[in-house]
């Protein structure tokens, strides 16, 4: 039995106006996407992908299982993509950690990534990073084509060369690895490793034991350095490896020869990396992905199209006052409308009275609009993971009902994971916490 403990935090960061990313902490399986793509296809490709993830995980768990479900996530977005023109282009990273069996009584960390979020591996006090980034300047490192250090200002580093969506290619890079306990991951979307260096991210794991207080502090130290992007961050502890620790080092002790025992003591940090390339699939490394489509992680907001302006005939003083308060009504009557479809055209989870509940309308309201009530669950907000507080308590829009639901879904299944079969586990996300943070209740009435 592996215990894990997790915790995680997600934020719009200083310069965005939208949170694209999206968390998935539900115990045994971790993970973050980074959506990108105009209007809010960014936002809906990482939702989509994460809860196809998580469906497609839950009904087969297993390191197969997690590649199919990665692949299975693929297809749902990529249908996504093709339902709306709105959606057409997005996609999404997905960097996952899965506990998964293996054989009869063992387990594993299968670890997957496609797109450049990163997962990291503090262990031995040592930090780790132990997937490859798919964008371009790091294929071109790898290819030789780029020194390391050119590669880290390379200002093409935001050109993905391999995501979920439009750019699946060879799919993710699979890899496991044997956990033990005191090991922490780090899984993250770019918000967080293009402000926050390496040696900042190993010092905050070294100090702050709390998984979710971590996440947290590096979330913060990425919002202080800039926040130009969206950060998110999920921290997984393996709190009990069920004795593998131990049973590693008595093998050790019992070993009569001192040469080889000293031997195996000294490459802790090489036997890590060892490990690594053991649980590389073959698959995963091709460097010669020079071919595949890459696609630029900017924005494109699309311009609305300029109103027509009529002009009105004017024959006479008075009928030229008359026609100006005529197309006077007419604009303040459009504009009326158009901000009543605007306040009214969309809907929101937020906070009624303690319970996160689906609203009509945009929090806070606007104008005379004021949001409704569509439909209240009985997850209260003291029971929202800490990830989304935040997010819950500002109220999240989305751009449909069908789409508030979902979110409300998946906030639901992240506050009472599913509980696993042959693990126990603490995650951090479950018990809730008693001291409500204060929110801005939006009122009901309309
Ligand atoms: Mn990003």
């Amino acid at each position: 039995m592996t215990g894990l403990r997790s915790g995680s935090a997600t934020d719009v960061g200083r310069r965005r106006n939208l949170n694209q990313d999206m968390i998935l902490e539900a115990h045994p399986i971790f993970a973050v996407a980074d959506g990108m793509g105009g209007h809010q296809g960014g936002e809906v490709a990482s939702l989509t992908a994460i809860e196809a993830l998580r469906d497609a995980f839950r009904r087969e768990a297993g390191a197969d299982g997690l590649e199919q479900a990665i692949t299975a996530a693929n297809t749902a977005v990529a249908e996504k993509a093709r339902s709306s023109a709105d959606l057409r282009g997005m996609g999404t990273t997905l960097a996952v950690v899965a506990l998964v069996a293996d054989g009869d009584d063992d387990e594993l960390l299968a670890v997957a990534n496609i797109g450049d979020s990163r997962i990291y591996l503090m262990r031995n006090g040592e930090l780790t990073q132990l997937t490859d980034d798919h964008s371009l300047p790091q294929e071109l490192l790898r290819q030789g084509q780029l020194t390391e250090a050119e590669a880290a200002v390379d200002p093409r580093r935001n050109i993905v060369t391999r995501v979920l969506g439009p750019s699946f290619g060879e799919g993710p890079d699979m890899q496991n690895l044997i956990p033990y306990a005191g090991d922490r991951i780090v899984i993250c979307s770019d918000g967080l490793y293009n402000e926050v260096t390496d040696r900042d991210i190993a010092t905050v794991l070294r100090t702050i034991a709390d998984p979710k207080e971590a996440a947290r502090r590096l979330v913060d130290e990425a919002n202080a350095n800039g926040g130009a992007d969206n950060i998110s961050v999920v921290v997984v502890d393996v709190v009990d490896d069920a004795g593998r620790a131990e049973t590693a080092s008595e093998v050790l002790a019992d070993d009569p020869r001192p040469a080889r025992r000293a031997s195996a003591l000294m490459t802790a940090d090489e036997r890590n990396a060892e490990l690594r390339e053991l649980g590389r699939n073959e698959g995963g490394a091709g460097g010669a992905g020079g071919g595949a489509s890459t696609r630029a992680r900017s924005e494109t907001w699309e311009s609305d199209a300029e109103p027509d302006v009529h002009e009105m005939p004017s024959r006479r003083v008075t009928g030229r006052v008359i026609a100006f308060l005529l197309v006077l009504l007419l604009v303040l009557g459009g504009a009326a409308a158009a901000i009543g479809f605007y306040a009214r055209g969309s809907y929101y989870v937020g906070l009624d009275d303690g319970y996160v509940a689906i609203f009509r309308g945009r929090p806070g309201g606007l104008l005379w609009f004021q949001p409704t009530v569509e439909e209240t669950s009985k997850l209260t907000q003291s029971a929202v993971p800490d990830a989304y507080a935040d997010a819950v308590a500002e109220g999240h829009e989305v751009t449909s009902r069908a789409d508030a639901e979902r979110y409300l879904a998946n906030l639901v299944d992240t506050a009472n994971p599913s509980p696993p079969a042959a693990t126990t586990s603490t995650t951090t996300a479950v018990p809730p916490d008693t001291t409500p943070t204060t929110a801005a209740t939006p009122t009901s009435t309309p």
